[in-house]
């Protein structure tokens, strides 16, 4: 039995990063950039207006001059115009590129305007620059404005959009296969008989998958029957960057899946990890000429198998797409907390706030590692270390959220 940072390294360790492809930034919502974006120009790329008012010298406004008959008009979209007397103003629009020779902007509202003549209303305060968004004051051309390893979202995306980028180098996006596995499973719709239960595991799963970006799955369910196993694993093993499978991999009768992954040809890195859920955990990786898949066996216990994609396949398939790892959270225990066998434990926590910003993290009394209905309540789990007994309130520890 390895331990969780053992077997966490192991992962880290096989894992390949994928290949980028090209897409359309119409497409690239949620996908991970694989190159340098730079400023194509300055940004903003002319002095502009950051108010509706007038544009002037402000050597007018030093010299006591307060009356400004108005040459023109400067909108946001038409070309620079230039004050060619500095005793006069333009007018201009919020956005409007600033006239040439003017370096300041009195808003409309510190204005009085008639007969073609603006007004400055007495005591507004006014400086050299003022209302000016200048030239290259946010980036200068040529500045790296994004890095490889970022998710593309809403904000990242808009930076691409101005600087003209309407193709981006991402990563490829893995193609995962969910496989459960079990004799008593059946399908949502399916009235159970009084043996049987429904299937949930691989809908999770899913679930999770899609709202951390991996939505490209494909999802099978097999018997607990060995001939069928193999011939589903070599099926997926062909079609996949990464495969899940959920139960059938611990000591039982029936548990035929470590047979199978090795007669695939599956190189297995561990099977059990010191941890409580998800003892039996199975990574391996299949390399054929041309590419690898890499196999996460999580244990069918719900909690398990929820637990263990949190904790080891959210954060592979982020290396997978050369994001960086996520930033550690920690919470602090809110009560005292005791568990004896010296392994890591996995506790699902409620999650509180407070108004000094400290997080705190309720344990929730649970029946069992597979009282997932309990575990609905929680926010996330506290990683508490194998070599600690007691686990005083106050302390604080690792803290993982599940993926919302
Ligand atoms: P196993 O790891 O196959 O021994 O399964 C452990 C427990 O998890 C059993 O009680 C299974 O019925 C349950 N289980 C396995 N797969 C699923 C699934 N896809 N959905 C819900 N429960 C499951
Ligand atoms: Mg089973």
């Amino acid at each position: 039995m390895i331990t969780v940072q053992e077997a966490e390294q192991s992962i880290a360790d096989t894992l390949v990063a994928l290949a980028a492809e090209t897409v359309s930034i119409e497409d690239a919502n949620g996908r991970v950039l694989r190159e340098s974006l730079r400023a194509d120009r300055d940004a903003p790329p002319f002095n502009r207006s950051t108010f509706d008012g007038i544009a002037l010298a402000y050597s007018a406004i030093e010299k006591g001059r307060a009356d400004f008959p108005i040459t023109g008009t400067a909108f946001a979209g038409s070309p620079q115009q230039s004050i060619d007397d500095p005793a006069t103003c333009i007018e201009i629009m919020t956005g409007a590129p600033l006239p040439d020779q003017a370096d300041c902007v009195v808003k409309v509202e510190d204005l009085d305007i008639a007969g073609g003549i603006a007004r400055i209303r007495e005591g507004v305060p006014l400086s050299r620059g003022h209302g000016v968004h200048l030239q290259a004051s946010d980036c200068q051309a040529g500045q790296s404005l994004l890095e490889p390893g970022c998710r593309l979202t809403a904000k990242e995306l808009s930076i691409a959009a101005s600087i003209g980028k309407s193709e981006l180098r991402v990563s490829r996006l893995p193609r995962i296969s969910i496989v459960t596995t079990g004799d008593e499973l059946v399908p949502i719709e399916t009235q159970p008989l009084p043996h049987q239960i429904r299937r949930s595991n691989d809908l999770a799963l899913n679930a999770v998958l899609a709202s951390a970006g991996y939505a490209q799955t494909s999802r099978y369910h097999v018997a607990d029957d060995l001939k069928e196993t193999e011939s589903v694993v070599a099926t997926i093993l062909a079609q996949s960057d990464v495969v899940i499978l959920a139960g059938g991999i611990s000591k039982g009768k029936r548990d035929f899946l470590p047979e199978a992954l090795e007669t695939a040809g599956v190189s297995k890195a561990f099977q059990w990890v010191g941890q409580r859920p998800g003892k039996p955990l199975w990574f391996g990786d299949y390399a054929s000429s041309d590419r690898r898949c890499y196999v996460f066996a999580l244990p069918g216990n719900p909690v398990s198998c929820f637990t263990c994609l949190h904790r080891y396949v959210l954060p592979a398939l982020d290396q997978l797409s050369g994001l960086p790892p996520r930033p550690p959270q920690f919470a602090r225990l809110k009560s005292d907390f005791h568990f004896k066998p010296p392994i890591t434990l996995f506790l699902p926590v409620l999650i509180e706030c407070d108004a000094n910003g400290q997080t705190w993290a309720e344990p929730l009394p649970f029946n069992s590692s597979g009282d997932y209905i309990s575990v609905a309540r929680t926010q996330g789990f506290l990683e508490l270390p194998p070599e600690e007994t007691n686990f005083a309130s106050g302390s604080s520890y690792p803290f993982r959220p599940w993926q919302t």
